[in-house]
C-alpha cells in the first residue's frame, strides 16, 4: 500500500503540531504502508513572506517571489523529517526540484508538466518516508516556481498520480468537505462523498478546502482522494466519480469568494468589435475573467462593460482598461473591490428547475442586491456587496435545506 498524505499550514503550524503529524505518519508506517508526505508552509508563513516582499516593492518580481515563497514549504519538510527521525522512523526531505517536479515558466501560478520522482521512489523503496516540500517545482532552466495559492494540494495529487499511489489523503483543519464553510456556518454538514465535478465547482467558486487545479488533476487521472482532519480520526470526505444518487440532491453546497474585483469601462461607443478588442487585450495580459455584464448607457449610444477578475489581478486590469478607455473614447473606468461572489453548486441542477429563481428570491428577501449573475449546468453565482457575504451564505444554506439533521 502506497499513500500520499498532505498536511496543510495549520496542521504543521507549530513544532507541537509537526510532532503530531510525525506520530500520525509513523502510525501509517507501522501499519505497513509506504508513505510520501507533502507539507505546506507553517500557517501564516506564505502571507508573511508576501508581506515582506510587498514592503520592499509595490509589484515584486515574480521570479524572485517564487524563490522566496518556496522557502516556507522547505522549512516544514525538513522539520517534519527531523521529527520523524526523532521517533525512530526513517525519513528524508526533498524540495520540489529534488522531487523532479517540472513546471512551465508561469511564475507564481506554474503548471506541472512532469514529475520524475526518482529520488522519492528510491527513498520509499529503501523503507524511508519521503517528505516533500509542497507548492513548488522547477522550470527546465532551473528556476524555482510555485503552483498558486493552496498549491500543496496539487503537489500531493500530482505526486499520487506519478507514484500510482493507492490513496491521496489531504489532512486539514476541518473534518472533510462540508455543504458550506463550517467556519462561517456551524450548521454545515460534512459530506461522505462528493463528485469530482461538484468539488471542482466548489473549489473554483471559493471553497479553499481543496485547490481547484488539484481537483482537475485528480479527476483527469482518477486519483483516489479523501479530505480528513489532521486533529482526529473522524471519517473524511471522498472525492469520487459521479453516481446516480448524486442527481437527487439539487444543491449540494454553497460557496463564497471575497477575492474578486469588479472592473467597469464606462460609456464605450456601442459598436461591433469593442468587446472583442477589450477582452483580447485582457486575455493577452494573462488575466482570468469570470463574469461579464454589458449594459446600454442612459444615452443609448454607448455601453458600460463590467467584468470580474481575481483581486490580485485588479491593478493590472485597471491599467489595461484605463488605456483602453482613452484609446476608444470611453467616458471613464471604475474599480470595485468591496464585492464578493456567492454560489450554489449541485449536479442535481441539471434535472431540476427553479433553482436560480429560489436563489434570487432568497437574497431579495434579505435585501441583498445582486450586481451580476452567471450560471453553468451545475452552478449559479451572484455578485453582491461584500458586507453581505456571510448573511447570504447562511440564508442560502438554510433555504436549500443543507443543515445537518438536528
Ligand atoms: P490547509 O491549510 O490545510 O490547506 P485551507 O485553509 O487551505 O487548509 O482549507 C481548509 C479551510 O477551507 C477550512 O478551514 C474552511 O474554513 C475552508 N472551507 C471553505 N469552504 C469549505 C467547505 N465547503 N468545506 C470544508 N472547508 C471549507
Ligand atoms: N503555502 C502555500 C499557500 O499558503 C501553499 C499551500 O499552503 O498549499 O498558499
Ligand atoms: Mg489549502
Amino acid at each position: 500500500m502506497l499513500i500520499v498524505q498532505k498536511y496543510g499550514g495549520t496542521s504543521v503550524g507549530s513544532l507541537e503540531r509537526i510532532k503530531a503529524v510525525a506520530r500520525r505518519v509513523a502510525e501509517s508506517v507501522q501499519a505497513g504502508a509506504k508513505v510520501a508526505v507533502v507539507v505546506s508552509a507553517m500557517s501564516g508563513e506564505t502571507d508573511r513572506l508576501i508581506g515582506m516582499a510587498g514592503s520592499l516593492c509595490q509589484r515584486p518580481d515574480e521570479r524572485e517571489m517564487d524563490l522566496l515563497l518556496s522557502s516556507g514549504e522547505r522549512v516544514s519538510a525538513a522539520l517534519t523529517a527531523l521529527a520523524l527521525k526523532e521517533l525512530g522512523v526513517k525519513a528524508m526531505s526533498f524540495t520540489g526540484r529534488q522531487t523532479g517536479i517540472m513546471t512551465d515558466k508561469a511564475h507564481t501560478r506554474a503548471k506541472i508538466e512532469k514529475i520524475t520522482a526518482t529520488r522519492v521512489k528510491k527513498a520509499l523503496d529503501s523503507g524511508s518516508v519521503a517528505v516533500i516540500a509542497g507548492f513548488q517545482g522547477v522550470t527546465e532552466d532551473e528556476d524555482v516556481t510555485t503552483l498558486g495559492r493552496g498549491g500543496s494540494d496539487l503537489t500531493a495529487v500530482a505526486l499520487a498520480a506519478a507514484l500510482e499511489a493507492d490513496l491521496c489523503e489531504i489532512y486539514t483543519d476541518v473534518e472533510g468537505v462540508y455543504t458550506t464553510d463550517p467556519n462561517i456556518v456551524p450548521e454545515a454538514r460534512k459530506m461522505e462523498k462528493i463528485s469530482y465535478d461538484e468539488m471542482l465547482e466548489l473549489a473554483s467558486l471559493g471553497a479553499k478546502v481543496l485547490q481547484t487545479r488539484s481537483v482537475e488533476f485528480a479527476k483527469k487521472y482518477s486519483v483516489p482522494l479523501v479530505v480528513k482532519s489532521s486533529f482526529n480520526n473522524a471519517p473524511g470526505t471522498y472525492i469520487v466519480k459521479e453516481d446516480k444518487d448524486m442527481e437527487k440532491v439539487v444543491v449540494s453546497g454553497v460557496t463564497y469568494d471575497k477575492n474578486q474585483s469588479k472592473l467597469t469601462v464606462l460609456g464605450v461607443p456601442d459598436k461591433p468589435g469593442i468587446a472583442g478588442r477589450l477582452f483580447s487585450e485582457i486575455a493577452g495580459a494573462g488575466l482570468v475573467v469570470d463574469m461579464i455584464v454589458q449594459n446600454i448607457s442612459p444615452d443609448g449610444r454607448s455601453t458600460d462593460i463590467s467584468f470580474t477578475t481575481p483581486r490580485t489581478d485588479s491593478p493590472k486590469g485597471l491599467d489595461i482598461i484605463k488605456k483602453f478607455a482613452s484609446e476608444h473614447g470611453a467616458r471613464g473606468v471604475d474599480l470595485k473591490d468591496d464585492i464578493s461572489k456567492v454560489s450554489i453548486v449541485g449536479v442535481g441542477m441539471r434535472t431540476h428547475s427553479g433553482v436560480a429563481s429560489k436563489m434570487f428570491e432568497t437574497l431579495a428577501a434579505h435585501n441583498i442586491n445582486i450586481m451580476m449573475i452567471s450560471t453553468s449546468e451545475i452552478k449559479v453565482s451572484c455578485v453582491i456587496e461584500s458586507k453581505y457575504t456571510e448573511l447570504a451564505v447562511r440564508v442560502l444554506h438554510e433555504a436549500f435545506g443543507l443543515e445537518k439533521a438536528a
